[in-house]
């Protein structure tokens, strides 16, 4: 199919929705425009293919499909068992998984998934076997509370916040923070690197049920073999999540040591970041693991998205081809070349660069919080994320950080060289921002002033780049 053939069906349907409900036709159209027009920096956020979006549409949607392919609690489930299978057989094949589990709705219910399967494997099977019953429901009302309080008596050490870990990774506002004991580990406070003595020492000492490693905000690579070493030492699960960089994964630009799925008891992952596909949810887990990762519904989730477990099926597909892993090494290098030019302006980046897809600036030098940097960027038509830096000062709420992401440009093509430009927009506009004090004259932490001419001067470049790298070429709403 031709992209003008897509384009004409796309209007074809948003005229359908437009005359149900317009304002939703609208909001569809200048998502669209906007997409095409922001310098995307965020680290979490990609473009899917239109085969992908396309993918989403449909009646699949419609199907309730609780339970397992085969094995459903539904009747008529054959299409959406056949989109299922395909989904997990592309994500085994592409990762080198035992055994892949494609119903999460979400990174954060693949991780609820994961946590709930190991429970499941390390407390409650022996706790069965311990009264010789089957099943959760053939315990008495007393054994039952002695097994409820029992799961939530376990351990969970897993990268603290600021230095780059995930919320879901045991933090008291998260679920994960209210079910486990835990402890975190940072990074070392010279280099903010990830120090795997300090990590096993804390290990040794907290005898955590569950190691998870993996992060949202660290950009370097991690030692996955390294880290189920210390969870062997220790008899931890290793838990991965590799929401971020499981395009990297993917794309074979992680591999050996660097690559989860082979040291790893359970992976977990998003589908929409670097990976490129629908907003959704997996786990990867070993043939240990994988009864009880099959229970993720009805244990912790409703019914399966069928129309999105399809799309999943179709990104991974993509994912699997030489074009993805030119991709996956584009970002990379995007990545470097974005934190070589900010250095070669004086930014401050946390670990001193990058070899991930992530760029960590400390604003600190440029006088500003990173609430600040992330609106005067905003202003000059660059879309960032304000991040806390290791040992923040200002909290996680202004935080001294912003955070930047390659995998969105560089699905639209760009290049080593744009990144130069892009990281001399950045930093135009952070060396002109100043931050405003406050009325009493103490430092202000969210206002600031950004000269109008630095405004015009970063939207025209970045309008400039963006017109030479279109969103969709050829395709028109
Ligand atoms: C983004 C992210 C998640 C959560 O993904 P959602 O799809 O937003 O629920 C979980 N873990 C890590 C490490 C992430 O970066």
């Amino acid at each position: 199919m031709t992209v003008e053939a897509l384009s004409s069906a796309y209007q074809t349907l948003l005229s359908a929705i437009e005359a149900v409900e317009p304002r939703i036709a609208a909001a569809t159209r200048a998502e669209l425009a906007d997409q095409r027009s922001s310098l995307k920096l965020i680290a979490s956020e990609n473009y899917a293919s239109l085969p992908v979006l396309a993918t989403m549409g449909t009646w699949l949607s419609d199907k309730y499909a609780e339970g397992t392919v085969g094995h459903r609690f539904y009747a008529g489930c054959q299409n959406l068992d056949t989109v299922e299978s395909v989904a997990a057989e592309h994500a085994r094949e592409l990762f080198g998984a035992d055994y892949a589990y494609v119903q999460p709705h979400s990174g954060i219910d693949a991780n609820l998934v994961a946590f709930w399967s190991i429970l499941a494997h390390h407390v409650e099977t022996p706790a069965l076997a311990e009264h010789g019953v089957k099943g959760v429901n053939d315990l008495s009302d007393a054994d039952w509370e002695v097994l409820r309080r029992r799961f939530g008596d376990q351990r969970l050490l897993g990268m603290s916040l600021d230095a780059g870990g995930h919320l879901t990774h045991g933090f008291r506002p998260n679920v994960s923070g209210k079910m486990f004991h835990q402890r975190s580990y940072g990074t070392d406070p010279e280099t903010q690197l990830l120090d795997y003595d300090a990590v096993a020492a804390s290990a040794r000492e907290f005898k955590p049920l569950i190691l998870v490693a993996g992060y949202s905000a660290y950009p370097r690579r991690v030692n996955f073999a390294k880290m189920r070493e210390i969870a062997d030492e220790v008899g931890a699960v290793l838990m991965v999540d590799m929401a971020h960089f499981a395009g990297l994964v993917a794309g074979k630009v992680f591999t050996g040591d660097e690559d989860p799925v082979p040291h790893a008891h359970l992976v977990t992952t998003t589908t929409h970041k670097s990976l490129r596909g629908p907003r959704g949810g997996m786990v990867l887990a070993t043939k240990e693991y994988a009864a009880d990762v099959d229970r993720g519904c009805p244990m912790v989730l409703g019914g399966p998205l069928g129309n999105v477990m399809a799309a999943k099926a179709v990104a991974l597909a993509e994912a699997r081809t030489p074009a993805f892993q030119d991709y996956a090494q584009a970002v990379v290098d995007n990545a470097q070349a974005l934190a070589d030019g900010l250095l070669r302006r004086g930014a401050t980046l946390v670990t001193g660069g990058t070899d991930n897809h992530l760029v960590l600036i400390d604003v600190r030098n440029f006088g500003l919080t990173g609430r600040q940097a992330e609106a005067a960027l905003l202003d000059a038509g660059i879309v960032t994320n304000r991040n806390a830096v290791p040992g923040d000062p200002n909290g996680a709420w202004y935080t001294t950080g912003v955070r930047l992401g390659t995998p969105a440009l560089t699905s639209r093509g760009f290049t080593t060289s744009d990144m130069g430009a892009v990281s001399d927009m950045i930093a135009d506009v952070l060396t002109s921002a100043t931050a405003r004090p406050t009325k009493e004259g103490k430092p202000g932490k969210a206002r600031y002033d950004l000269s109008a001419d630095v405004v015009e001067t970063t939207r025209a470049a970045a309008a400039e780049l963006l017109g030479t790298r279109p969103l969709y070429p050829g395709f028109t709403l």
